[in-house]
């Protein structure tokens, strides 16, 4: 195996004493059937086993199903593992999130989340989801909080709520095919040292036979699944949390970390999917 996985940390919560490694894993469709419920908990266990300790989850994934099987993975090790849930934004009231989040401790079957989010604004107030997630951190059921699919006005926004500065990371649409954040929310995120999380990664496996990424992977002697990981993380402060139910697939992911692309392999890119030259609105899936 390469070099240990590098680490970042949350600027908020008690969550901020643990070091974070900057590639975890996702987990969506996963809990969806009954006969690869195993075979997922397993993959995700070969990914503690490499550092990935970050398993990002939801309370919508397979209606809870996913939250089962991240339990079932830190069975008797839940401290080597940091659990991300999120919260539904029709949950996401005062009262709703406290319940909304009790389901999901008893789902992933642990008292405590290590990082819990607003998994898309919805019609509650922000300052409603705040509140309770910081009743729930007093509480010890959550380490820190955040947000997902939150554009730069979202943020601004955030930030003047009540307790808003708290917000410990932002989970985004963020992949070589969608690179809309590097205009505006990744700097504005590093500025105010907010974590960002990218999710599909891996644009759900469709850049995964883009003949420039293919020619780049091989001069590397790496995989195409690695260059397109090893892209987002050259960005300071970004964790990324590719999702696959298969272990040699898990541990190839975890191979990202130790590739450096070269100035030639970044043009290349940039010919291929360009950044962007304005403000594109945060898409999402
Ligand atoms: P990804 O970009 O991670 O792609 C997942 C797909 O790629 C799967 O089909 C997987 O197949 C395949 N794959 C993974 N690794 C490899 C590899 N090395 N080689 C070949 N194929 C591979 O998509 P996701 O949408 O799943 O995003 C990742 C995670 O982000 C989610 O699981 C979820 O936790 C989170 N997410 C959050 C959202 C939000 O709104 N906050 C929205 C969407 C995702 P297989 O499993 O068969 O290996």
């Amino acid at each position: 195996m390469p070099d240990p996985i590098p680490t970042t940390r949350l600027p908020f919560g008690p969550s901020s004493d643990r070091a974070v490694p900057v590639i975890g894993q996702g987990t969506w469709h996963m809990g969806e059937n009954k006969k690869s419920f195993a075979d997922e908990a397993k993959s995700l266990r070969h990914g503690l086993d490499l550092g990935m300790t970050l398993i990002d989850t939801a309370e919508m994934y397979a209606d809870g199903g996913a939250e089962r099987v991240v339990a079932e993975a830190v069975r008797g090790r839940r401290d080597d593992a940091f659990i991300v849930s999120k919260v539904l934004p029709s949950n996401a009231s005062r009262e709703g999130t406290i319940k909304a989040c009790e389901a999901s401790l008893k789902r992933l079957a642990t008292d405590r989340i290590d990082l819990y989010l607003l998994h898309w604004r919805g019609r509650y107030r922000l300052s409603e989801t705040v509140e309770a997630f910081e009743a729930l951190k007093t509480a010890g059921k959550i380490g820190s909080w955040g947000v997902s699919n939150f554009d730069t006005d979202d943020m601004e926004e955030l930030a003047g709520v009540p307790d808003g500065g708290h917000v410990a990371a932002n989970q985004v649409l963020y992949n070589l095919a969608r690179r809309g954040v590097e205009h505006d929310l990744l700097p504005q995120s590093r500025t105010a040292g907010i974590p960002v999380m990218a999710y599909s990664p891996l644009d759900e496996g469709r850049l995964l036979r883009h003949p420039d990424l293919v020619h780049i992977a091989k001069a590397h002697q790496a995989t195409v699944a690695q260059i397109a990981l090893a892209f987002l993380l050259r960005n300071p402060g970004v964790i990324v949390i590719p999702k696959t139910g298969m272990p040699e697939r898990v541990r190839e992911n975890r191979g990202s970390t130790a590739i450096r692309l070269t100035t030639d392999d970044l043009d290349l890119l940039d010919k291929a999917f360009p950044a962007p030259a304005a403000k594109v609105p945060l898409e999402m899936i």
